[in-house]
């Protein structure tokens, strides 16, 4: 990969068709990375592979390059291109865990979801749980004893107390608590999974994925991937997030919301340059909705005409 070029990214997981909010992300992850001159990347996001298929993923990808959003590296149509996928990259986590295992920062985690929700741990400001570190309380015996048995474990991630703090290319300077909102957080389900957020910090950083453009419901998980990034010993790259999305009752559009999804919006508005439209429109990039092509909204793109506070989809 060419060095000192930008490199950004498209990191879908191919659950379902795309809806209005996902490609909202592609579309000014590319526009960001192409304003700069920069590459692009796909990665299929594929690791739960009970909802995630190859032909959603096929899908996926030609639903993009519909809407005129090309790549440099990455996934292809009808092409293997296992390295972008990341249900085949396993031995890759695998190398990488044992290198935190190595260094005495996880451990197994027993807890079942119920005894999970039982304990009365705070929950973090956007509402998920916070591990109140249960397992790591474990003595050596009680831990060798479990992992003898038949008990299924996670693995888990010890958090430090102290605050990680980045500048976000478009909300600016972020600091969150891992310990507080997070807890001690989980890096290999107990399925042998690994996690999202391991996942995610090894590709990208593996791919040489220079800037990370997606939508804010991941700006509280950048704090967790800085601290992958750090115990790993990665660059990490530069985090930028986007307003989400919703609907006007406040609600964000999800894939259940099969009006907006790709199917739906392709049979509506017939044409690429419609669809592009109407997320330039969303996005600030245009002033009022008209049809456009993806490659000339590249000149017209400028992060301070994106909003900042979530937008409401009418129809
Ligand atoms: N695969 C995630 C999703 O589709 C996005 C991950 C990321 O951008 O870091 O929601």
């Amino acid at each position: 990969m060419a060095e000192n070029k930008i490199c950004g990214r498209f990191a879908p997981s191919p659950s379902g068709r795309m809806h209005l909010g996902n490609i909202f992300c592609a579309l000014l992850a590319w526009l960001s990375a192409r304003s700069q001159n920069g590459n692009m990347l796909l990665r299929i996001e594929d690791l739960d592979t009970s909802r995630c298929t190859e032909e959603k993923a096929r899908v996926l990808i030609d639903d993009l390059l519909w809407l005129g959003l090309d790549w440099d590296y990455g996934a292809v149509p009808d092409k293997p291109a296992d390295e972008y996928y990341q249900s085949r990259r396993s031995g890759i986590y695998k190398k990488y865990f044992d290198e935190l295992a190595a260094q005495d920062l996880i451990y197994p985690c027993f807890c079942s979801r119920a005894e999970l929700h039982a304990a009365s741990a705070p929950h973090s400001s956007d509402g998920h749980f916070v591990y109140p570190g249960t397992c790591l309380r474990l003595t050596a015996a009680q831990r060798a004893a479990k992992l003898a048995g038949a008990h299924k474990c996670a693995w888990r991630i010890k958090v430090p107390g102290a605050d990680v703090t980045f500048d976000d290319l478009h909300y600016g300077r972020q600091s969150l608590n891992l310990a507080r909102e997070w807890g001690d957080f989980i890096v290999r389900r107990s399925d042998g999974i690994y996690a999202y957020q391991l996942a995610v910090v090894i590709d990208d950083a593996l791919m040489n994925v220079t800037e990370v453009i997606r939508g804010s419901d991941l700006l509280t998980s950048t704090a967790p991937q800085l601290y992958l990034y750090k115990q790993l010993g990665f660059n990490a790259p530069q985090f930028g997030h986007l307003p989400l999305l919703t609907a006007p009752d406040g609600r964000r559009l999800a894939k259940r919301d099969l009006d907006l999804d790709m199917g739906a919006l392709r049979q509506h508005y017939k044409t690429p340059e419609a669809v592009i439209g109407k997320l330039a429109c969303l996005a600030g990039v245009i002033d009022k909705e008209e049809a456009i092509k993806a490659a000339e909204l590249i000149p017209l793109f400028d992060w301070q005409k994106v909003p900042k506070k979530n937008i409401v989809v009418k129809f």
